[in-house]
């Protein structure tokens, strides 16, 4: 079954304009799906966007400490889920708000790649769920993973926002503000609350190049097409449906860098390209369609290494690199770049990878 063109359109419409006007406070789209009445439907925490019969795309706006977005595939008799967010907490709260949509088992959960906020859910789910990952993934989560980034930097910064919400109460005089930044303050604790309740729990079935799932008429594929946004990426893909999950391997936005393996995103990428499909329903972002965008998102990858490289040959460290270089060229289609500079910790992952690199790994 192909997803029409006009529902893409609507789709991806309607869901840029929540992504432009959400991106600017940091968050992914979510609202925008049902304040436009497109084909949504609005839990407490997550809302569901139809991509094709059966293929739903799960975003939210908070109140938790919302992760990724998953694409949910409802089989006849069973349901997949594609990562499961950021805190036992939130994996829960899509369990719930999943109902609105199907009362059928989740069966499958897929984790795209190790990072906390595709990962944490994990743990609420018994061992009649299969959790798949790529072996990668396994190794990595059992390798002390909270005392490793992105969780490192990431949980220490909800610590520094709940302190500065703090002072800000303190200071604000407007009794109104101070109940909204209240509320805010209120939400940031559960949320901490929420993240010291994880208990890291890796996939109970790994694979290494190839895995396909037959449900009813369904066929998922999951892919490993190389190392990227990490060293363990699965694709998920649906033949029939012509809809690819590409986890953060490829966001509609710039993706975290801090465990990339530069030069094999960028063939990985290519790989992806190859895939047959008329939707990509990224782990962050929004859906999308065009392949531009990927190509566009390699060429990002392929300047960072450029100017990267040059810069540490200049004798700037990995910090001062991080100030200095300048992706602003790649600005109209990323337009999350703001000025020059990029993430210190992708940045650091950089260098780091040049070194590997050097050392022949
Ligand atoms: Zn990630």
């Amino acid at each position: 079954m192909k997803i029409e063109k006009w529902e893409l359109a609507v789709i991806l419409t309607l869901s840029i304009a929540a992504w432009f006007s959400t991106e600017a406070r940091g968050q992914t789209l979510g609202a925008g799906f049902t304040e436009a009445g497109t084909p949504a439907v609005s839990g407490k925490v997550y809302q569901f966007a139809k991509i094709a019969d059966g293929v739903y795309y799960a975003t939210s706006n908070g109140p938790m400490a919302a992760g990724g977005n998953h694409p949910i595939i409802v089989n006849e008799n069973d349901v997949l889920l594609v990562d499961d967010g950021t805190t036992p907490g939130a994996a829960r709260a899509l369990l719930e708000d999943l109902k609105l949509i199907t009362n059928k088992p989740v069966r499958w959960v897929v984790n795209t790649h190790f990072h906390y906020d595709h990962t944490d859910g994990n743990s609420i789910f018994g061992p009649d769920v299969q959790i798949i990952g790529h072996e990668y993934v396994r190794k990595a989560i059992l390798d002390d993973v909270l005392h490793r980034e992105p969780f490192k930097t990431s949980v220490g910064n909800m610590a520094n926002q709940a302190e500065a919400l703090k002072k800000k109460i303190a200071d604000e005089k407007d009794a109104a503000k101070r109940a909204a930044l209240e509320a805010q303050l209120t939400a940031a604790q559960a949320d901490l609350e929420q993240l010291r309740n994880i208990k890291p729990t890796p996939p109970n079935v790994t694979y290494s190049s190839k895995m396909t799932i037959y449900s009813g008429q369904r066929e998922i594929q999951i892919l490993f097409l190389g190392r990227g946004h990490t060293q363990g990426d699965t694709v998920v893909y649906l033949p029939k449906e012509r809809v690819v999950c590409t986890g953060d391997l490829m966001e509609s936005r710039l993706a975290y860098m801090g465990s990339g393996v530069f030069d094999e995103w960028v063939t990985t990428l290519d790989a992806v390209k190859e895939l047959d499909f008329d939707a990509v329903l990224p782990g962050h972002g929004v859906p999308f369609h065009e392949k531009s965008l990927i190509t566009a998102f390699q060429s990002y990858l392929k300047d960072f290494m450029r100017q990267g490289a040059d810069l540490r040959k200049q004798g700037l460290s990995a910090d001062q690199t991080a100030q200095k270089v300048d992706l602003t060229s790649h600005k109209a289609d990323f337009p999350q770049i703001q000025g020059p500079g990029a993430d210190l910790r992708g940045v650091r992952r950089l260098y780091e990878w040049m070194d590997e690199r050097a050392g022949g790994k």
